[in-house]
């Protein structure tokens, strides 16, 4: 087998598309007359910030990648994996792989864009062409008759499904096209410690994707002691299970689930047209918001000893796993915007260095819903009393008796704020800044 390909190859570069099934970016470069060399880049503009050293987002793309790598060493050929600056990277490999045409997954993330400019340009000056290729969504372009992006929720969910009905969703077929991949010898794969990582003991939730839950999820998904909902949004941040297949089975099983995966194309679609949100309250008047920012309380949030059971499970439980149900999501980012006054930012940051599933999109999208400075926000007004949500979705309090043990004895914390004085705060502050 060849040490390097010398003949043209296509490359196709895997980031937030992990696998090797229905993939459209892959179909379309082993559709091609060039045989097919397969990329991941470990990005360290990407990975260099992360605090955590114990990171599970990147354990789990490394297991990811081995398990695809494993597939392709049974085709004749390898994965090629770097750890770099994706543009340094590229300028190597150009000079090593006689490329003739780049595709990938379009991104619509403000660095990925970023990224993806300078490789566009990079590849330009060699004439290559670089092909972005949707796929992490199924309509990346559900507008208005103007052609303005969506505001509101309702009316975008109702066109996204004019289109569905009026467009199959389709499958790419990628077994017999595998023929066409470039057969050369199996590359070394650099191991997390050698990129400065370390594994981690969170369970990453299985791929298979649970039809039972998503038959009953309208009757389920709202109460965090039951496994009522998939877990699949890891799978679908990293590409590890096709978006595709997913939605197929929503229209077939489960309009509600439908419509959480349409929430999920809803943020991307904003993300992509109002990148400034990352940073900004989408409302602008929302930004004069006197947020109190006390550091200590902040922590306390962080540490799940608020004094507020579901709070403190919704903590615990993303502290230990990585994960936590969308219900006390919203719980505790209501309670650390309206209760603490806390700026959104610093909750979505928390977030983003905590979550399995964390997707830039989904994650600014809903903290500024439930802070309210969002599109289709919850209102200002609308705050949440984490002890009547409490009763509501965990009467028998399997819950929070699983994430906060002590509770009733002594040494669980008396609530940090009273709830009546906190809300009235809140409704001062908020007036205040939007009048
Ligand atoms: C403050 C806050 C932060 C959040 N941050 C993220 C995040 O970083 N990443 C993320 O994927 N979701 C985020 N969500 C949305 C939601 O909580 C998670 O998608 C869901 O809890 C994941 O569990 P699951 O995989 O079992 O999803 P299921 O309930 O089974 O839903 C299936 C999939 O639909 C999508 N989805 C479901 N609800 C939403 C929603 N409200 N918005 C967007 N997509 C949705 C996800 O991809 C999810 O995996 C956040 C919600 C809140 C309130």
């Amino acid at each position: 087998m060849e040490e390097n390909p010398q003949h043209p190859v296509s490359v196709c570069w895997l980031r937030r598309d992990l696998r090797l099934y229905d993939h459209r970016p892959l179909y379309r470069a082993l559709s091609g007359k060039n045989p097919v060399v397969l990329l991941f880049i470990f990005d360290t503009d990407i990975l260099d910030p992360l605090e955590q050293k114990k990171d599970s987002r990147v354990h789990f793309i490394h297991d990811t990648l081995k398990e695809i790598n494993e597939k392709l060493v049974a085709c004749n050929t390898s994965l090629i994996v770097k750890h770099g600056k994706p543009d340094q990277i590229w300028k190597v490999l150009l000079n090593e792989l006689p490329v003739h045409e780049v595709f990938a997954g379009k991104d619509v993330e403000p660095y990925a864009k970023r990224r993806d400019k300078k490789i566009e340009k990079l590849l330009g000056e060699k004439e290559i062409p670089f092909h972005l290729i949707n796929d992490h969504v199924i309509f990346p372009d559900v507008y208005k008759d103007n052609g303005e992006p969506y505001l509101v929720f309702t009316p975008y969910k109702k066109r996204w499904l004019e289109r569905s009905r009026a467009q199959d969703v389709e499958t790419y077929d990628i077994d017999p096209l595998l023929k066409n991949l470039c057969s050369f010898a199996p590359r070394p794969m650099p191991d997390l410690t050698q990129m400065g990582f370390e594994a981690t003991s969170v369970p990453f939730p299985g791929k298979t994707i649970p039809k039972e839950i998503i038959k009953n999820y309208d009757q389920t998904r709202n109460f965090p002691a039951l496994r009522g909902t998939t877990r699949l949004g890891v799978h679908l941040r990293f590409g590890t299970v096709s978006i595709r297949e997913c939605i197929k089975l929503a229209q077939n099983l489960n309009q509600t689930w439908l419509s959480e995966l349409i929430w999920r194309e809803f943020f991307i679609t904003l993300l992509d047209h109002f990148p400034h949100t990352i940073e900004q309250a989408f409302k602008e008047k929302y930004n004069n918001i006197s947020w109190r920012n006390n550091r200590t309380e902040f922590d306390t949030w962080c540490q799940g000893q608020t004094g507020y059971p579901m709070v403190d499970a919704g903590m615990r439980q993303l502290n230990t796993t990585g994960f936590m149900h969308n219900r006390t999501r919203m719980i505790v980012a209501s309670f650390l915007t309206k209760h603490l006054l806390i700026d959104w930012r610093w909750g979505e940051n928390y977030f983003a260095q905590k979550l399995l599933d964390y997707e830039q999109a989904s994650n600014v999208g809903n903290w500024q819903w439930a802070a309210g400075t969002g599109v289709d926000a919850a209102p200002y007004f609308r705050i949440f009393n984490p002890f009547t949500q409490a009763k509501k979705f965990d009467p028998q309090q399997a819950y929070i008796s699983q994430w906060v043990p002590e509770i009733g004895s002594e040494k669980y914390p008396s609530p940090m704020v009273n709830h009546s004085a906190a809300r009235i705060r809140a409704l001062e502050t908020y007036k205040e800044a939007i009048s």
